[in-house]
């Protein structure tokens, strides 16, 4: 049985060195906004190359508080896309904003550009870029449409810590960039985790304050403020993990350059990395026809296969006060029938990955024609 995830793989590997720093954690006795969460945020900041680092409770609160330090609340509108996961929408409905959605390209599942200036009012306050897989948007037209019309760009980085596009990383591009450390996600802390990273220092000071009641010293209120932080346990394990981050993603990209390798002459649709843009395959997400016949072989023959995400947020049953209706988003509704995500990561084995394509392989081939 290959499943889909592997933590304890994972975690073998960083035994020793997780326990040595869990040791020294307990020695200290300090365990909230310490100086292990310090240094990470200056270590991630770092990495993604922008001048601050605010770490807090999870992915959806770092969405939900990039928005609040932007002043984005009821009456106003954020345009995403359909097919991210719920969070980017629960964040925005979390603000008080209202979700616009714009249809995404067949080839990537990314933000279709060339269809943002539609939906755009005098509402619309930001737009959240969701670089869905691992893959970046195309950010260039992205920004031009931003500042054409003066609204804010957040990128929702939850599934691309170090991707690239056109030599700089994810995050940078944004006024703030949202990551979450969901234990699944490239750079995966114990637990819920999220961080903001941003150039602005007025937006840094205003997100460390709203993150921690809204004190700007101690027992000194400025501005009303909530619980969200993200604990120094969690830092002190994530700065263990962020040193093994881009060596993780270099080889999240070997597999992924196997898999195309052994699938390209099957009649499916393969993850496409576009020119400029470094992929860190967060997921390993094909498109075929009989996805659920394909689904079902994988999974009698020992392969685990995940959907992300069998249902458009436009039809989820909790949304429908949007006012969408089925055939709204067709691009996004045919890529949600047809894709399945393959395991990717790290510790996968030589044997495991040919595993992988073969019942890949067997799985389409056997169920054409259905
Ligand atoms: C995981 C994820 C989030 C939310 O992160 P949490 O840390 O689970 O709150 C947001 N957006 C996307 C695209 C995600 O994949």
């Amino acid at each position: 049985m290959i499943p889909f995830n592997n933590f304890t793989r994972h975690v073998e590997l960083l035994k020793v060195e997780l326990m040595s720093s869990f040791d020294a954690f307990l020695e200290r006795g300090y365990y909230i906004l310490g100086e292990e969460l310090r240094s990470f945020e200056k270590e991630f900041s770092n990495y993604i190359g922008s001048a601050f680092g605010i770490g807090v409770a999870s992915g959806t609160e770092a969405l939900w508080l990039a928005l609040k330090c932007l002043d984005i609340g009821p009456g106003d509108e954020v345009v995403t896309v359909p097919n991210t996961a719920i969070p980017t929408v629960a964040a925005i409905l979390q603000s008080g904003a209202m979700p616009r959605f714009v249809d995404i390209e067949k080839n990537t599942g990314l933000l279709d550009c060339g269809k943002i200036e539609s939906v755009i009012t005098q509402r619309t306050k930001a737009i959240i870029p969701v670089h869905l897989f691992g893959q970046s948007v195309d950010m260039d037209p992205l920004i031009s449409i931003a500042e054409k019309y003066g609204i804010c760009l957040i990128e929702d980085c939850a599934q691309c810590h170090g991707a690239l596009y056109k030599g700089k990383k994810a995050g940078k591009f944004g006024a703030i960039g949202c990551f979450s450390f969901y234990p699944t996600k490239n750079l995966g802390a114990f637990g819920d985790g999220g961080l903001l990273v941003t150039d602005n220092e007025d937006f840094n000071d205003k997100l460390a304050m709203l993150r921690n009641y809204g004190q700007k010293n101690r027992y000194e209120t400025e501005i009303i403020g909530y619980n969200s932080r993200l604990d120094e346990m969690q830092a002190v394990f994530l700065r263990i993990k962020l040193r093994g981050l881009d060596t993780a993603n270099a080889r999240r990209s070997a597999i992924a350059r196997k898999y195309i390798e052994g699938l390209i002459d099957l009649p499916i649709a393969l993850p496409l990395e576009m020119a400029g843009r470094f992929h860190v395959y967060h997921l390993f997400v094909i498109q075929c026809e009989h996805r659920d016949s394909v689904q079902n072989y994988c999974r009698e023959h020992g392969l685990q296969t995940l959907i992300h995400y069998p249902i458009p947020l436009h039809l989820q049953k909790a949304y429908a006060f949007f006012g969408y209706r089925h055939g709204d988003f067709p691009v996004c509704e045919t890529f949600a029938s047809q894709i399945l995500s393959l395991p990717i990561y790290p510790e996968l084995t030589e044997m495991e990955i040919s595993e992988v394509i073969s019942i890949v392989r067997d799985a389409v081939l056997s169920t054409r024609g259905e």
